[in-house]
């Protein structure tokens, strides 16, 4: 079997033509994504959005650069996001309204990307397609987002960085989770599995202080099934039987303890399991040959895009990839990360976690799960392959492609400064000769 071909450029940038728009347009033709799109295709661009306040999301610019060049291959572009659970207490795309407003607020619009920028599983995360999945390793079956399945095409741009329970987020949580809808979601986060999901959680109310804890009202309120309670006197109350596994509670109640989930790692790992079967998922749902990927690893934050801040990158920038295979193209981007020095006073770093380490296992997870389990299932299940050939690719030689105007703004200029010119007539009023050594 040959290997899959992954493109890389880093992240240096000397002139226009390598900036890293150039470049992720550069890596689009090198890859040949242009043959994922056929004319008059419905193109969904996968990309993250963003959480409430979280920073290291990839910027519009990169995608509104995609959008163009899906518009000039004659495609129909549409970004898509979908709604999340409520992972924790506060989190903000977990029905349209919210995902709108995180979105927008982060810079994402049709005006900012050139094309609708569309919730992908409806108002509540239930407009979705099952799909069979007899190949799966844990998951026999997916919902997929309705405006995914729908589509002919899909450009994936991925932010390559860590992940608390994925252990990394590449390609294949992009598609895997993002795709997804919310009822996928509770699909693959295995909340309610009843082996290794929350309801084997230990509960512990005797760590629970009840009214006298400062977050009380939080744990009050924070279950969409009312299966928290915190009664006016004595501890918290769990009524087990309500619980739909929506995984909001786990991170609230870590720092009291009145839960415990003494299966948490077997849970994290068979999510991160999991996520790879719903990328087949949703994978199927396409015709062979029409997904294309480019992964961002830039500003490779510890944990994701889905939370409500961002910490220091664990690593330097790395660069950009791009490939037809999401398990070649996590691949190469987790042992290029292997390579790297960990980034000064990151959590790598505090961590030791240096050049020659696998840097989200002990970085990305706290629970340090491996960061293999994503690929290694994707391989098993036929979703890519982990056998990769990276290619470095050259600067493009003319920054044409990426310039709004082909001539110089001089030449633009030229014409309204006939009619108004900035510089006064008569000069400015400016000192002859400023004494500069008084003030270096
Ligand atoms: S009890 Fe179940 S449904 Fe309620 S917050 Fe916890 S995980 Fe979600």
């Amino acid at each position: 079997m040959s290997k899959s071909e992954v493109l890389f450029m880093d992240d240096r940038a000397y002139g226009s033509s390598t900036s890293l728009v150039a470049k992720a347009l550069h890596l689009f033709d090198e890859a040949k994504l242009d043959e994922c799109i056929d004319k008059d295709d419905y193109v969904v661009i996968k990309a993250h959005l963003g959480e409430w306040n979280s920073t290291a999301y990839l910027r519009p610019v990169y995608i509104r650069a995609i959008v163009d060049k899906v518009k000039q291959l004659g495609g129909r572009p549409f970004v898509v996001e979908t709604t999340t659970l409520p992972y924790t207490p506060f989190c903000f795309r977990t029905n349209a309204w919210d995902l709108y407003m995180t979105s927008e607020r982060n810079g994402f619009n049709s005006g900012t990307v050139g094309c609708p920028v569309i919730c992908g599983d409806g108002f509540l995360g239930t407009d979705d397609v099952r799909v069979d999945l007899p190949e799966g390793y844990i998951l026999k079956e997916q919902y997929v987002a309705t405006a995914v399945a729908c589509a002919d095409a899909m450009i994936t741009l991925s932010h390559f960085k860590g992940h608390p329970w994925g252990v990394f987020g590449g390609a294949i949580k992009n598609v895997g989770v993002g795709c997804a809808s919310k009822r996928g979601k509770y699909n693959l986060h295995m909340g309610a599995h009843p082996v290794i999901g929350l309801q084997t959680m230990e509960y512990i109310p005797g760590y629970c202080d009840g009214r006298e804890c400062p977050k009380w009202e939080i744990c009050n309120t924070m279950c969409p099934e009312g299966a928290l309670v915190v009664p006016e006197k004595g501890p918290i109350e769990f009524i087990q039987e309500l619980c739909k596994g929506c995984t909001t509670h786990q991170m609230q109640t870590v720092d009291c303890g009145a839960f415990a989930n003494l299966k948490l790692l077997d849970w994290f790992e068979a999510t991160c399991v999991a996520i790879a079967d719903s990328a087949l998922a949703c994978m199927k749902t396409f015709e062979k040959g029409k997904v294309g990927f480019i992964n961002f690893a830039l500003d490779i934050s510890p944990w994701c895009d889905c939370i409500v801040y961002t910490d220091r990158p664990i690593i330097p920038n790395m660069g950009l990839f791009a490939s037809k295979d999401p398990v070649a193209i996590d691949r190469a981007c987790l042992d290029k990360a292997a390579q790297s020095i960990a980034m000064p006073g990151s959590v790598a770093d505090e961590r030791d976690v240096g050049a020659g380490k696998a840097k989200f296992a002990s970085s990305g997870s706290f629970l340090g799960i491996s960061e293999d389990i994503q690929c290694n299932v994707g391989e098993a299940i036929g979703l890519g392959s982990k056998d990769y050939e990276l290619k470095t690719i050259e600067p493009m030689e003319s920054a044409k492609p990426t310039f709004l105007h082909q001539q110089p703004a001089g030449f633009i200029l030229r014409r309204f400064y006939k009619k108004i010119h900035p510089v006064p007539k008569e000069g400015f009023k400016r000192v002859e000769e400023p004494d500069l050594q008084k003030v270096r």
